[in-house]
């Protein structure tokens, strides 16, 4: 039984999908007025994993993400730019989707825009407004925050108490405070303003507020309540809390019975945020490090705990990956050298080990997706894995159980989005240094770390030969500075990752 923590609720409760078998998802999608960060990506990639493992353990799963392609901020960029806050929103919508390829993202089942889905928008403002939920104020519509009695209770706030904080500003700073019934109040339509992209309503032209946004398209795409909502845990208040009234306040039932919240990305412990300056662009950090890495460091973590992002931790993500990957290639070799010999394994004690590593993967993920110790599962597999195999030819007879351990492997990793099966030529990649030691050593002409790593080898079984000690014992300490060692194998040395 898959446990999730409910912020609605600050516990962790049994997972109950609606409709058997069925998962829906909305997870709010970017405002698109400059490339992500990789704070946004870890929110996006949390949400990745989460879905991932659902369809994993067998759910059906429909996700649906928006695009918020109309906004103050995009209007802003686009009047500095000169061009149409359009032009600024397609070309940051098409960058969005690039980005959570690139990084290994899968598409959601529906990535509704905001600006196409207008008419909903209008159909649920309406029912508010019939419902005595919202009013109108010169064209603009705002909602009632008092008239739905649950206001608070997902952000954990009383409304007594909340009068001070909560102030609107139109873009031309005039304040809306005199307009509104009660400074609590937030605009679910906002009158059109020169120069602004707007559409036609019953309370004259305009653009939609922000919350109503997401309200009108999980309604549209979901239906309600629907199982899931998703969101960093700065959407918490007030961007969910709004989206929340608005929606049962218009259906009169649950909106989403889950409300899922991951925890903020940090730089030197200062949340990032384009507005404090301190955020490093995803597409900017995917040209030095590959996605894979970048993942790995984001399931290091649970998904509800800051992380405080560094170089250092990304290098060592990356490290611990190789880890993975080469504890596969290790059985990939153990597989095909494998001899007409007496078995050198325990053969039970694998096959038993896959068997309690499967069971123990799952009992983390299922526990509100516990990344964490769900990786901690597969290292002592893998510890245990090399250890069986190190310096052996195993038998023809342990394969089928070695399969399985690899297959382990792959599988509770694919599980979490992460690709452990590179094929040898393209990783672990040495490091390019690989090829001016070679050069030194070995001799070699080309540009391949991985031929010069083999040309290395050669030049050191050659220099042991001929007990040149020193030129065998110079190869061995310049690809040790490389982090790279040799290992004897009985299928011959190779080279690895240290
Ligand atoms: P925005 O475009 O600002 O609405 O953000 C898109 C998504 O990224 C939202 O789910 C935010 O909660 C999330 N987000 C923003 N900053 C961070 C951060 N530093 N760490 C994690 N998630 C973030
Ligand atoms: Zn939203």
């Amino acid at each position: 039984m898959i446990r999730i923590y409910n912020t609605k609720e600050r516990a962790k409760a049994d997972f109950e999908a609606i409709q058997r078998g069925h998962v829906g998802m909305y997870v709010c999608g970017p405002t698109v007025y400059n490339r992500i960060h990789i704070g946004n990506a870890r929110t996006f990639i949390s949400f990745d994993v989460i879905r991932r493992y659902l369809l994993w353990r067998g759910f059906d799963v429909t996700f649906v993400q928006n695009v918020t392609d109309v906004d103050d901020k995009i209007i802003n960029r686009a009047n500095e730019e000169g061009r149409s806050a359009a032009e600024v929103a397609a070309e940051y919508t098409e960058a969005f989707i690039a980005d959570m390829r690139a990084v290994g993202v899968m598409d959601p089942d529906v990535r509704p825009k905001a600006t196409e889905e207008i008419p909903a928008m209008i159909e649920l403002i309406s029912e508010l407004v019939e419902g005595g939920h919202a009013y109108e104020v010169e064209g603009d519509v705002y909602f009632s925050v008092r008239s739905y009695p649950g206001y608070g209770q997902l952000s954990g706030r009383n409304v007594d108490e909340m009068e001070s904080g909560h102030r609107e500003l139109r873009s031309d700073g005039q304040g809306l405070e005199d307009r509104k019934r009660d400074p609590l109040d937030f605009a679910v339509w906002k009158a059109a303003k020169p120069g602004e992209p707007a559409w036609e309503s019953p309370w004259g032209p305009g653009r939609p507020g922000w919350h109503i946004e997401c309200s009108a398209m999980s309604r549209k795409y979901l239906g309600l309540p629907f199982d899931i909502h998703g969101g960093g845990a700065d959407l918490v208040f007030p961007h969910h809390e709004n989206e929340r009234a608005q929606s049962e306040a218009a259906c009169g039932c649950t909106f989403a019975n889950y409300w899922m919240h991951g925890g903020m990305l940090q730089i030197n412990a200062e949340k990032m945020s384009k507005s404090l300056g301190n955020f490093m662009l995803l597409h900017d950090v995917l040209e030095a490090t590959r996605p894979e890495a970048l993942r790995m460091l984001m399931l290091q973590t649970h998904y509800r705990s800051p992380l405080d992002f560094s170089e250092e931790r990304l290098a060592e993500a990356d490290a611990a990956l190789v880890r993975i990957e080469n504890a596969v290639r290790g059985l990939d070799w153990a597989i095909e050298h494998a001899q007409d010999v007496p078995s050198p394994l325990d053969t039970r004690a694998l096959i038993d080990r896959t068997r309690e590593t499967r069971t123990a993967f799952i009992v983390a993920m299922d526990d509100d997706f516990n990344t964490c110790a769900a990786l901690g599962t597969v290292f002592t597999f893998i510890g245990e894995v090399n250890a069986q195999v190190a310096d052996k030819t195993v038998s023809l007879t342990d394969v089928a159980a070695l399969k399985q351990a690899r297959q382990a492997i792959v599988d509770l990793m694919g599980a979490l989005g992460i690709s452990v099966e590179a094929p040898a030529a393209s990783g672990p990649a040495f490091p390019p240094e690989v090829v001016a030691l070679a050069k030194e050593w070995a001799g070699y002409a080309g540009e391949s770390p991985a031929e010069a790593a083999d040309a290395l080898l050669a030049a050191r079984a050659e220099a042991r030969a001929n007990k040149q000690w020193d030129v065998a014992d110079g190869i061995r300490d310049g690809l040790a500075a490389l982090g790279l060692a040799i290992e004897d194998t009985p299928q011959g040395p190779r080279v690895s990752l240290a």
